[in-house]
């Protein structure tokens, strides 16, 4: 993945900060304390963590279909626990070739983008642009306090993607041995817009069935990947607020990468590393296959209903 160089970064998208202290460990030197540090114990209860958040947050939802009438701004809520500066150095496209922090803020500016030209053709929806708030250490969140533990996610109650930047060293790659990469972060940035989208859309609220095989949390995680793939498909059609081409390449290792790491977190893959055995009865995220060909449709199609995943026979 390459961005342009001429392309000008909105860094309004993007803050940083933890509550506890953590902000302005930009540099990257901060690392998520393992316990124990042998073998996968630590990341692994991250890992359950995670999944656990997800179906917490979904919960939590579920009372208001559409998602976005909680009242909280969550620019206010990142402003209580200021913001570190970390991405005030990100001006252009040429920023984000040479540094990870300013390529996170171009990928986010190019998902938004897209969402914004494509939801309200695709499902008469209006796309309300959302924040990617990063943290190490521990943040307070609108879906509460959220430690280096917790891997990726969207919070319905603020609408504002978290992430906590030490996951893909120490979780995605180390633990689960997923692939180490740029388009990696961007794949997971893409699928935590697509449960924004599911959230604007009032797909978030429709969720019943929390886990299991063919459950909603199922559905509702395999089409938060399809909506990556989409994005993925038109990634290098977006732009900046000048209508400057954002990236200006996007290679077949970028959606190799992407592949690869949607199969890591299948939940068959982290069953089998946690426990050594597969039980479709706990999912909710989906299989590595189903995660990977999910990915790859949206990818494919470029097309909103085909990502209908709540109406597939066939997962
Ligand atoms: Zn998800």
């Amino acid at each position: 993945m390459r961005f342009n160089p001429k392309a000008r970064l909105d860094t309004g998208q993007v803050s940083d900060g933890g509550s506890g202290g953590g902000g302005g460990m930009g540099g990257g030197g901060m690392r998520l304390p393992i316990p124990g540090g042998t073998k996968a114990g630590g990341g692994i209860g991250g890992i359950l963590i995670i999944i656990l958040f997800v179906v917490l947050t979904q919960c939590m939802g579920g009372g208001d279909p559409t998602g976005g009438g909680t009242g909280l701004d969550p620019s206010q809520l990142q402003d209580a626990s200021g913001d570190s500066g970390r991405y005030d150095s990100c001006k252009t496209g040429a920023d984000a070739n040479d540094s990870a922090d300013c390529a996170r803020v171009a990928v986010v500016n190019s998902i938004q983008d897209y969402w914004k030209g494509e939801l309200p053709d695709a499902a008469s929806t209006d796309y309300a642009m959302t924040e990617t708030h990063t943290f190490t250490g521990q943040t307070g969140t609108g879906c509460g306090a959220a430690s280096s533990q917790v891997g990726p996610f969207y919070c319905p109650q603020d609408d504002t993607v978290y992430l906590d930047t030490g996951f893909f060293d120490e979780v995605l790659e180390k633990q689960l041995g997923g692939p180490d990469g740029g388009f990696v972060e961007a794949y997971v940035i893409g699928h935590e817009y697509g449960h924004h989208i599911q959230d604007l859309t009032g797909t978030m609220g429709k969720v019943r069935t929390q886990q299991g095989e063919g459950s909603d949390a199922v559905r509702l995680e395999l089409q938060a990947d399809c909506y990556a793939g989409m994005w993925a498909r038109s990634a290098t059609k977006t732009e900046d607020a000048d209508g400057q081409v954002l990236i200006s390449e996007l290679t077949d290792e970028d959606i190799r990468l992407a592949i690869e790491a949607a199969e890591s977190v299948g939940d068959d893959r982290i069953q089998k590393k946690t426990s050594g055995r597969v039980n479709p009865e706990s999912w909710t995220h989906g299989s590595a296959e189903q995660r990977q060909r999910w990915f790859m449709t949206g990818y494919r199609s470029g097309n909103y209903d085909d990502c209908d995943t709540f109406s597939a026979g066939n997962l």
